[in-house]
């Protein structure tokens, strides 16, 4: 069995749509999975009607939704078939703007999971009708019925054994019944029934979760790039496809910010020994990267570019040096304020860490803190991470770059740095 995760790039049109049948349709007679995610960048468009302060404009961006999604389920689904799923989008849309009216404010990152899941919602409607309309024998696992998580929403924590347990109850029926098997990625729900959302861009790890719950031989990620490659070309010039990752490197790469794979995706393939595929859903006869248990140091530099960063530097009021007590402190304020550490390094007197910039997090630690600490910090920046360094490398990506910190380990080092007015950085010469 094989896991396969379309994400919304792959499923943004019509046409994307076809292309997703032609790949399943590649694969006659094996038992697949698939996990989609809303369509296009409509997350993005529904985090916008969560936002809105008037009821008249998020019933306007639903019907843009409405709009987005019916036209492309008119494009490709005929007859009865087309007549049903207008209706079906048209209850969803309904849904959305009942939850947006009448769901509590009182606690926000709730009140967003219950409409966010909408995103998935209407996609594995649309994909599960066209799927089948052209002869492709599937059947629907709705991932809230499988996935159990505790209630941190907006970014759930998934419990493993209960969730297992259900997968293979549920899936062992369905694949009695179809070759293919259908889930939205993204959404789970707690045990008291509540929707919650793994993350954003978090369809990659309802993937390794399903992989990881049915023992798979594989996952691929469908995506619009060959495979990974050793930096974002948004950022870089010259970029090159990977063809071998070991799952430590991908997950190294990962957690730093590259964003072709989601950091929490890695683990349960790890635990399981299943091989990570990322390929390319335009061209789904190349081999992409592999990603599996082999470690293999690789023979070109990866680099990670994050901007949006600032600096902190936290040092305590009364002079006493930065041990135990001090620490402890600092890393449970940062565990209070939910702060990833992009890196951290210390001295006697100071203890430096690099964050994403958000606004909301830097300054509840700051307030966290600021009794018995002094704290200071630069906003703006940018963490460069190179893994698999060299000193000619760090030189290219620092000229006309001031260096405010740099951390070396044997494979990785990290630069957060003074950003350059404008203009991609050279990954090579
Ligand atoms: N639709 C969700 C998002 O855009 C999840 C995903 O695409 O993986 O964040
Ligand atoms: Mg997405």
């Amino acid at each position: 069995m094989k896991v396969f995760k379309f994400g919304g790039a792959s499923v943004k049109d019509a046409d994307g749509l076809r292309n997703v049948a032609a790949i399943l349709k590649m694969y006659p007679g094996e038992q697949l999975v698939v996990v989609v995610s809303a369509m296009g960048k409509t997350t993005n468009a529904l985090e916008k009607i969560i936002e809105s302060a008037e009821y008249n404009e998020a019933a306007r961006l639903c019907s843009e939704l409405e709009n987005y999604h019916t036209n492309i389920a008119k494009e490709c689904i005929a007859g009865e078939k087309g007549v049903e799923i207008v209706l079906t989008i048209k209850e969803l849309i309904a849904e959305v703007l009942n939850l947006v009216k009448n769901y509590p404010h009182d606690n926000q990152d709730e009140r967003y999971d219950q409409i966010a899941a909408y995103g998935e919602k209407l996609s594995l409607q649309i994909v599960l009708s066209y799927l089948s309309s052209t002869g492709i024998d599937v059947v629907w696992q709705d991932a809230l019925n499988n996935i159990c998580t505790d209630d941190s929403f907006k970014n759930a924590n998934v419990n493993f054994d209960q969730t297992e347990s259900r997968v293979r109850r549920n899936y062992s029926a369905s694949f009695k019944q179809a070759q293919v098997v259908i889930t939205e990625g993204f959404i789970a729900r707690t045990k008291n029934g509540k929707t919650t959302t793994l993350g954003r861009e978090g369809s990659d790890y309802t993937a390794a979760i399903m992989a990881y719950s049915l023992n798979a031989a594989s996952v691929t990620i469908w995506k619009d790039v060959p495979g990974v490659l050793n930096a974002d070309p948004k950022w870089f010039d010259n970029t090159v496809k990977i063809d071998h990752l070991s799952y430590q490197d991908a997950l190294e790469l990962s957690y730093y910010g590259a964003t072709v794979i989601h950091p929490k995706t890695i683990k349960p393939l790890q635990n399981r020994n299943i091989t990570l595929l990322v390929k390319s859903f335009l061209n789904p006869g190349e081999p992409g990267t592999q990603i599996d248990n082999k470690f293999s140091q690789l023979s070109t530099p990866c680099f990670i570019f994050k901007i949006n960063q600032a600096l902190l530097s936290i040092s305590p009021k009364d002079f006493s040096f930065i041990v135990e007590a001090n620490l402890s402190r600092i890393f449970k304020e940062l565990a209070v304020c939910k702060v990833k550490v992009n890196v951290m390094q210390n001295s006697a007197l100071n203890f430096s860490i690099c964050m994403d910039d958000d606004p909301g997090k830097l300054s509840a630690l700051i307030a966290r803190l600021g009794d018995d600490f002094r704290v200071l910090y630069n906003k703006n920046l940018e963490l460069i991470t190179i893994r698999y360094y060299d000193q000619p490398t760090i030189d290219r990506v620092t000229v006309g770059k001031k260096v405010l910190m740099e951390h070396k380990s044997r494979y990785t080092v990290q630069l957060v740095v003074q950003p350059e007015e404008n203009g991609k950085i050279p990954t090579r010469k």
